[in-house]
């Protein structure tokens, strides 16, 4: 058991939240996990599956706490950091895990008491999946777990939460927090809305009809649109937090497709081959 964090608080218990615990229960690393969720269905499911005590509010979980994970929405975390802000011990670390960090850390800084450490994260780990009875134990097993630490960091309550995550499987990386944005919209957020366009395509033509599309969704749809099936709450918070990041990508999205819509409209198979084997060459370097 870990000594440094043994109590821990989980806000909001979904997909997250609820791999986290079973992480921390499966590895025997804490001592105690409280969690808060505001529907008494979810905090049922949570202590019956993972959790020692669950509270109807957020402010009562945190008050013995270590360690305080905000897993909720990323645009509820200042909200919700305000709540629990009068109740955390001095000495506590709080983290959270949104898939967003320059909004959050605008949202939740300012309510951090003096004493207490945030420390920002995101683990780049999911599922299509949402709800505490989605998490499982393995979810961060040699997964990227991305810290982007605030100036002035304590260097000992960083070291702290990192062993912890590290102890869950988790590969933990240092990242600044603009950057961060700038390289999950790349890699995560623009993935995942030209996804849920993919589907709404398919959903507004008349021609080729939903049964069509199911049926026969093998050839490449349903690869691609995996993650078209992941929770809207927390996408759309996403895409409203880092705005920024996201419209730049897209931007450049759309030039490169209206260049390969010329390229087809004109015919131009030689620029169309190697545009595809550039990026095949790129796409067959990920594991
Ligand atoms: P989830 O939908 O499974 O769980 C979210 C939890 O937050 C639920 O318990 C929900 O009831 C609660 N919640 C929602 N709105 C709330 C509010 N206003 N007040 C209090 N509680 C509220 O979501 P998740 O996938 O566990 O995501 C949680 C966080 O983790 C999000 O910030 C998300 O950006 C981030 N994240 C998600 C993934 C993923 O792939 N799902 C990956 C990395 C990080």
């Amino acid at each position: 058991m870990s000594e440094a964090l043994p109590r821990v608080a989980l806000i909001g218990l979904g997909l997250i939240a609820s791999s986290m615990a079973h992480a921390l229960r499966a590895k025997g690393l804490v001592r105690d996990i409280t969690g808060y969720a505001r529907s008494a269905e979810t905090r049922a499911v949570a202590l019956e599956l993972f959790c020692d005590r669950v509270t109807e509010s957020a402010a009562e979980a945190v008050k013995e706490a270590d360690l305080i994970v905000l897993a909720v929405p990323v645009g509820v975390m200042g909200e919700i950091t305000a709540e629990i802000a009068p109740h955390l011990k001095p000495g506590a670390i709080v983290t959270d895990v949104g898939s967003v960090k320059g909004a959050v850390i605008e949202a939740v800084s300012p309510h951090i008491p003096q004493g207490v450490h945030f420390i920002p994260g995101h683990p780049l780990a999911g599922t299509e999946y949402s709800g505490p009875r989605s998490g499982f134990a393995t979810l961060f097993e040699n997964r990227w777990w991305l810290l982007t630490p605030l100036e002035g960091q304590d260097p000992a309550a960083l070291a702290r939460l990192r062993a912890l995550l590290e102890a869950i499987g988790a590969n933990v990386d240092e990242m600044e927090a603009k950057r961060h944005d700038l390289v999950l919209a790349v890699v995560s957020h623009t993935p995942h809305l030209i996804a849920y366009t993919m589907v709404g395509v398919a959903d507004h033509l008349r021609r080729v009809t939903h049964e069509e599309v199911i049926k026969y969704s093998a050839s490449g749809f349903r690869d691609f649109t995996r993650i078209a099936a992941s929770d809207p709450t927390m996408w759309r918070d996403v895409f409203l937090t880092n705005k920024d990041a996201v419209l730049d990508i897209l931007g450049r999205f759309t030039e490169e497709l209206f260049m390969l819509q010329r390229q087809i409209r004109m015919g131009e198979g030689e620029q169309l081959h190697a545009y595809f084997s550039r990026t095949r060459a790129i796409r067959r370097g990920i594991i």
